[in-house]
């Protein structure tokens, strides 16, 4: 796998100019995330977080703009050949297949697999903690397992871009730990593009570069964590956070500083 690590360097991802509704919800999305950075996506439940990764990926179509990924114009694309990859809160695998299966089918939809596939979604179990787990089924796994299966079958997709939306949400705080470590791990390995929806904003301040905050179906300010949690986001994003969490984030940057 390590040979590919080249190809799944990351692109940048730029939403030029992109309105969309439903209904009466309006979108207006004009950002670009730079290549190879972690962004955390934050902003109040309602926002537009998960509606920006659907554009993304291809789920909804711009009624205007365009979607650009390395550059090029994906706008009409489908999701299936988008250079992506998308992780959600749940309902990630499909629970008649095996883990082994359901990591397979990020190199091959119909699992016709080769040995050398075999070997990388071996790899891919074993770098996420799921060696000797291979045969069960997903009702057999804790939701944690059942997030690194989804992390298993975004290694072996090795897609430039990945996207997640409050993947680690329904689990609890140490286990999310874990799992944003694993998180900074792949990056670190692969390189890619990471667009990272949470409503925790301790994740965002654990493993982004930067931020992309959103109110009300638009971006309402964009910067790097750092700024964001010395204070420097805007007064809507405080108010997000609230007096209290911002005091004891800052107490947590402080302690990892030192
Ligand atoms: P977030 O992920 O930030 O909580 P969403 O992007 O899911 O917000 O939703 C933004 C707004 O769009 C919400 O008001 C929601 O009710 C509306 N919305 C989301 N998905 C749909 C849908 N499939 N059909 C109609 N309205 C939707
Ligand atoms: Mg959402």
């Amino acid at each position: 796998m390590s040979d590919k690590a080249a190809d799944g360097k990351g692109v940048p991802v730029r939403l030029d100019k992109v309105s969309f509704s439903y209904g009466e919800a309006l979108f207006a999305f004009d950002v670009e995330f730079a290549a190879g950075e972690i962004t955390a996506i934050l902003g109040p439940s309602g926002s537009g977080k998960s509606t920006l990764l659907n554009l993304v990926a291809g789920f909804e179509t711009p009624g205007s703009g365009r979607v650009l990924i390395g550059g090029a114009d994906i706008s009409g694309e489908p999701p299936a050949v988008r250079p992506v990859s998308m992780v959600f809160q749940e309902n990630n695998l499909f629970a008649h297949l095996s883990v082994e299966q359901n990591v397979g089918l990020g190199r091959s939809p119909s699992l016709r697999l080769a040995d050398a596939d075999h070997a990388d979604i071996a790899e891919a179990l074993a770098r996420t903690g799921l060696a000797g787990k291979e045969k069960r089924l997903p009702r057999e796994l804790s939701g944690g397992e059942r997030q690194r299966v989804a992390l298993a079958r975004v290694l072996v997709r090795d897609r430039p871009v990945l996207l997640l939306d409050e993947p680690f949400a329904s689990l609890g705080p140490a286990l999310r730990d874990d799992m944003l470590d694993l998180v900074s791990g792949l990056h670190a390995e692969r390189g890619m593009t990471v667009l990272f929806v949470t409503h925790q904003p301790q994740d965002a301040r654990r493993v982004g570069q930067k931020v992309v905050f959103l109110d009300n179906g638009a971006v309402a300010a964009t910067g790097t964590t750092d700024d964001f949690f010395a204070g420097a986001g805007p007064e809507a994003f405080r108010r997000y956070i609230g007096a209290g969490a911002g005091d004891a984030l800052s107490r947590d940057i402080a302690r990892k500083r030192t």
